[in-house]
């Protein structure tokens, strides 16, 4: 193993719209900072297609290139971009530490989380083929897309009831795939989605495999499982709607979480349990999970980053 250990004022771990912007504030703080992007460089956007609602793209942009752009922007003003891991964190000191792909060691005085989160999917193989061509995890993003026409939707918990009913005043109709014979969403959010009347509710239904033509999506083969019986339903759009994981695994017993695994921050900030240590983006907001919020939180880490190491300095002084 490698001893050489290096020394920053802010490191950013996650590379999406909420690491990238906290870079570009960071950078322009003179924060020098390094980020770390993950797995997946540029995050879930590189896994959609069209972007269209984030303000400044006019014709809208592919999410690829838009986390391109976020990237070009934070290097121009001195971000050292690295691929790389974090594989483990020591937050336990004044100066906290991290090991980048079990080898290299980090010591930052600031360190901003945005590991994002995970939509979680079904597993169909047709899932994955059609993921951006009618397949997506987000209403909110791509029921644009579906305007007047029919979509399905799975899941039965708030984020799918809430998304069934934003896809409703989008799309002609809206099947929702329950897979037993109740909801998991909140009496309120049942309420709504049960009073809408183009959303037509499938009880004990699964989704088996997504049907298409090789480009698009025209339909979903269901079964119900009470009864074994079999049908298509024609759709172009199926949005998967069961949870997302937040990707927190390496904080846990470290930093403080909710039930579901998501980084709490104080209050109207991003600030975490541990001081130096902030949190932006998915990784700790599972009720809006936009790309232009994530963006608005990665400020304020860096700001908040900032505002602590001169609080530091003042006291050294
Ligand atoms: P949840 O875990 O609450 O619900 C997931 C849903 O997906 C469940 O109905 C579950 O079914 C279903 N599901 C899971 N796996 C499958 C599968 N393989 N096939 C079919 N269905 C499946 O996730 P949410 O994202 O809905 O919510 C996460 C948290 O965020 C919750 O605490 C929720 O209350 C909160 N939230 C709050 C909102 C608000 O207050 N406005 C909005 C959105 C979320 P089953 O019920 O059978 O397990």
């Amino acid at each position: 193993m490698s001893q050489e250990i290096e020394h920053v004022k802010c490191l950013i771990i996650g590379s999406g719209p909420a690491g990238y912007t906290a870079a570009i504030y960071a950078a322009r703080a003179d924060l020098k900072p390094v980020m770390y992007t993950g797995i997946v460089p540029g995050g879930q956007l590189t896994q959609t297609t069209d972007v269209e609602n984030f303000p400044g793209y006019p014709d809208g942009i592919l999410g690829p290139q838009m986390m391109e752009d976020f990237k070009k922007q934070a290097e121009r003003f001195g971000t050292q971009v690295r691929f790389g891991y974090i594989t483990s964190v020591d937050f336990s000191g004044d100066v906290h530490r991290v090991v980048v792909d079990g080898e290299k060691t980090i010591t930052a005085e600031t360190v901003i989380i945005a590991t994002g989160a995970t939509a979680k999917w079904l597993g169909l193989d047709s899932e994955q083929k059609y993921n951006g061509f009618g397949v997506s995890a987000c209403a909110v993003c791509d029921g644009f897309f579906f305007r007047g026409q029919d979509v399905a939707i799975v899941g039965a918990g708030d984020t799918a009831a809430e998304e069934a009913s934003y896809l409703a005043k989008l799309a002609n109709k809206v099947h929702m795939l329950v897979r037993r014979d109740e909801f998991r969403a909140s009496k309120a959010m049942q309420h709504r989605v049960l009073s809408t009347p183009n959303i037509e509710i499938h009880y004990n239904t699964e989704a088996r495999e997504i049907l298409g033509d090789g480009q698009n999506v025209t339909a979903v083969a269901v079964s119900n499982n009470q009864t074994g019986e079999e049908k298509q339903l024609p759709i172009t759009g199926f949005f998967v709607a069961i949870g997302h994981k937040p990707n927190t695994e390496l904080f846990e017993g470290i930093l403080d979480m909710d039930g579901n695994g998501y980084l709490i921050t104080k209050p109207d900030s991003t600030q975490t349990n541990i001081a130096g240590v902030f949190a932006c983006g998915d990784v700790q907001d599972h009720v809006y999970r936009q790309a232009v919020t994530a963006a608005g939180t990665g400020c304020m880490a860096a700001l908040e980053a900032e505002r602590y190491l001169a609080a530091k300095a003042h006291v050294m002084i």
